[in-house]
């Protein structure tokens, strides 16, 4: 019941980054109380009525899922379309709303981290903090010693050039690729993969921001430990 600062509780919240609650109490849109605020300093408990836009915020108890995302569920948390959604796969996970952390392609597998940490989640999305991605890539060829240098050097897609930090052969199936990508534009793996002649056959992210999937099985999620939630705030 500590007194935290007006940015750290909107933050905490869920509603957006610390920053952006600066810019929102600096636009006048923060009430507490009744009152508006515009001193960042200003301090808050939690039986204090937070106000931001119209709408009255609570930060909530933070929940950390890791889920190793299933093929055929999208990861936005609404389909209009009514398709089975991340959501739907950790349905019984935690009584909080949650929100995946970044988007994989509907036939994407792999990890897939949802919380309520909006905070976090800002931060992660944001490409400032270069955060490192592995895929495993299964290709429909065996690529050359070329196609893999391609990849490491770059190659140029209608966005920009794009580059593989690390690619390493599986040590076992010669048409699967290890790749590490720091942007995360979107279907950003295919297009590097098709910008050396070959395709996708399937795709599954096994590191996320120094998470690992391990032994995690399709369509299962756990809690991030203490340690995971250190190291990654
Ligand atoms: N790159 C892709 O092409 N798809 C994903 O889902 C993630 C990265």
């Amino acid at each position: 019941n500590e007194p935290v600062r007006l940015n750290k509780y909107i933050a905490a919240a869920g509603v957006c980054s610390r920053r952006e609650a600066d810019s929102l109490i600096e636009q006048g849109k923060v009430e507490v109380n009744g009152e508006v605020i515009r001193e960042m300093g200003h301090k808050v408990v939690v039986r204090d009525r937070v106000v931001v836009d119209g709408h009255e915020v609570k930060p909530e108890e933070y929940v950390y899922i890791l889920l190793n995302k299933p093929k055929n569920t999208i990861s936005t948390t609404n389909d209009e379309r009514d398709r089975r959604t991340v959501l739907d796969v950790i349905e019984k996970a935690t009584g909080k709303r949650v929100y995946p952390v970044g988007r994989l392609d509907r036939n994407t597998t792999g990890l897939m981290l949802l919380t309520n940490d909006g905070e976090l989640a800002h931060r992660l999305m944001h490409p400032s903090y270069k955060i490192r991605k592995v895929y495993q890539v299964e290709t429909n060829m065996i690529l050359s010693d070329e196609q893999i240098t391609a990849l490491r050097n770059g190659v140029q897609l209608e966005d920009g050039p794009a580059r593989a930090y690390k690619v390493d052969r599986h040590p076992v199936l010669a048409n699967v690729i290890r790749m590490s990508i720091i942007e995360g534009r979107n279907h950003q793996v295919k297009r590097m993969i098709s910008a050396v002649n070959a395709e996708v056959i399937s795709l599954k992210r096994v590191v996320y921001a120094g998470l690992e999937i391990d032994d995690l099985r399709s369509g299962k999620w756990r809690s991030l430990s203490r340690k995971e939630i250190f190291q990654l705030r």
